[in-house]
């Protein structure tokens, strides 16, 4: 089994050197923002950036389906309807088409907050933002099922949508498996109440993602460790193995032979502890079974 794994990686200096920075690591898969996270405005992706992105992907042993591009910050997709809910759409669309000019299958969205209206008014409008960008995307006559969009579950803070599997299936039903698919993350799902700390808890929720959304559904896992407590809400990644979720239930997620076709992507914190280039060693090293 050859582990796909990676991290998010910096686009600073242009997009394409978050190939190089990808491959100076040492990984086999990696995620990007196409843009700055915090910012609404941006500039658009020229061709000449995009080729030279692709020619580089191309030319490394990493396989254009273990990239995956996470929409920025500021989007709320479920939000009531206001001009911040259409400027979401907005992004969403953009975003959707720099995935297909950059030639990465899958982009990662936050489920968002309903803001006080409701988990059923939040789901509305986030299945109705979803839909829109899809259709102005097609509008602009650029082929439609060349990226999915991939639902991650939240930690569960107030208001927010998609912290429950069972939540995230309804949505995924109501989208379909054709333009959409799902994003797990460690610690957002500890956070969220899911306790992954044992081997066989990790098998527990992998059938249930199986029996409800399928496996062949879950993209891309979100390999990070949780600062905060079992069920806190808190959104705190933390290095691989030495958060609350503990070695123990990474190492048994990591090696689950359901789980070999999909790409591991770590977001954890760059200190005094460990970098990025360290908590890839640490999971090659001391999680992964046959290596
Ligand atoms: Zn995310
Ligand atoms: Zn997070």
């Amino acid at each position: 089994m050859t582990l796909k794994l990676g991290v998010h990686v910096s686009i600073s200096g242009g997009i394409s050197h978050s190939v190089d920075n990808a491959l100076e690591i040492g990984c086999s898969a990696f995620q990007i923002f196409t843009r700055s996270p915090r910012q609404w405005k941006t500039k658009e992706l020229t061709p000449h950036e995009t080729d030279i992105f692709k020619e580089k992907l191309d030319n490394s042993p990493i396989n254009p389906k273990s990239v995956v591009v996470h929409m920025p910050y500021l989007p709320n997709l479920s939000a009531p309807t206001s001009e911040m809910y259409e400027k979401s759409i907005l992004v969403l669309t953009d975003e959707v088409t720099r995935c297909n000019m950059l030639g990465v299958p899958y982009l990662i969205i936050h489920l968002g907050s309903h803001l006080g209206q409701g988990p059923k008014n939040g789901i509305n409008q986030l299945v109705n933002a979803c839909r829109k960008s899809l259709d102005a995307y097609s509008d602009l006559g650029l082929p439609r099922n060349k990226v999915k969009i991939l639902l991650e579950n939240s930690a569960g803070q107030k208001n927010s949508i998609g912290s429950r599997i069972e939540e995230i299936q309804s949505i995924f039903h109501i989208l379909g498996q054709n333009d959409f698919g799902l994003c797990l993350d460690t610690c957002h799902l500890f956070a969220a109440g899911y306790d992954l700390s044992t081997g066989s808890n990790v098998s527990t929720l992998i059938d249930l993602v199986d029996s409800s959304i399928g496996l062949e559904n879950l993209k891309i896992i979100h390999l990070n460790d949780s600062k905060g407590d079992l069920g806190s809400n808190l959104d705190r990644h933390y290095h691989v193995g030495l958060g609350k979720i503990g070695e123990g239930g990474l190492k048994s997620l990591i090696n689950n032979k359901k789980l070999s076709q999909v790409p591991f992507i770590m977001e954890t914190p760059i200190d005094s502890i460990r970098n990025d280039a360290d908590n890839l060693e640490f999971v090659r090293n001391v999680l992964t079974d046959s290596h």
